[in-house]
């Protein structure tokens, strides 16, 4: 068994050290992968809202930035042409149930139709797609994980931008703690962080950081997602 994984090892070893420089991601668009760039996943939850999330869209695709946006289902009626937008423009899209329930608290029917109600509209919208989950709060009931049928994606950097509403405060945090591979916990429904993330964009872009989308970043470092488990990033996962 021991000589085998060695030699697995070993075979898999150049795939390893050049398979993430020189993959091709295909849900964030169409830039090819380089061995010098950075990668990390700017993450919104809590819109759509019409006038912020539509100024962040301008924003990205004038930076050549991808993103991944979690929704709140209740949100969506009358902003399917921003959803559209997002999707056209290469940005994941993802559920954040329908009306923002805590699941660790909610019954086991609401668990599933908080998640069912936004999964139909999305799929009206964008079609059929397996749209991974932002439970609110990060919170979900580890006991009762197997009534969610969809990867599941926390966040490894949290600058706390709806507590602070400040957007040199949320930049400050961003750039003082970030590494390859975070996902960055923002959310678009805040004016103070569309602004905060435009201006993380033009700080690290020089730097050599590309913002791609959660399932690239995933592709990127060559991790298949497990129904069950909470992502902090694509290697790390939330523990109870
Ligand atoms: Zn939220």
């Amino acid at each position: 068994m021991k000589r085998c994984f060695v030699i697995c090892v070993l075979l898999l070893l150049p795939v390893l050290l050049y398979a993430p420089q020189r993959q091709a991601v295909s849900a964030g668009g169409t830039a090819e992968i380089t061995g010098d760039l950075k990668y990390v996943a700017l993450t919104f939850d809590d819109g759509p809202r019409a006038d912020t999330t539509a100024l962040l869209l301008n924003g990205l695709r004038a930076r050549g930035a991808n993103a991944t946006f979690f929704l709140i289902g209740e949100q969506i009626p009358g902003n399917e042409a921003l959803v559209r937008r997002m999707a056209a423009q290469g940005h994941q899209v993802g559920n954040h149930t329908y009306s923002h329930v805590i699941l660790e608290k909610a019954a086991d029917n609401a668990i599933v139709e908080e998640i069912q109600k936004t999964q139909v509209l999305l799929e009206e919208i964008l079609g059929p797609g397996d749209y991974w989950l932002r439970p609110p709060y990060g919170m979900v009931d580890r006991k009762r994980i197997d009534l969610i049928r969809t990867p599941m994606i926390f966040w490894s950097l949290d600058p706390e931008d709806w507590k602070v509403l400040d957007s040199g405060q949320v930049v400050e945090r961003v750039l003082s703690q970030i590494q390859p591979g975070d996902i960055i916990l923002l959310h678009d429904f805040y004016p103070t962080s569309v602004e905060a993330a435009l201006q993380i964009i033009d700080a690290l872009q020089p730097q050599g950081y590309a913002f791609v989308t959660v399932e690239a970043l995933f592709q990127i470092y060559g991790t298949t997602p497990l129904l069950g488990e909470l992502y902090c990033t694509a290697t790390t996962i939330r523990t109870w």
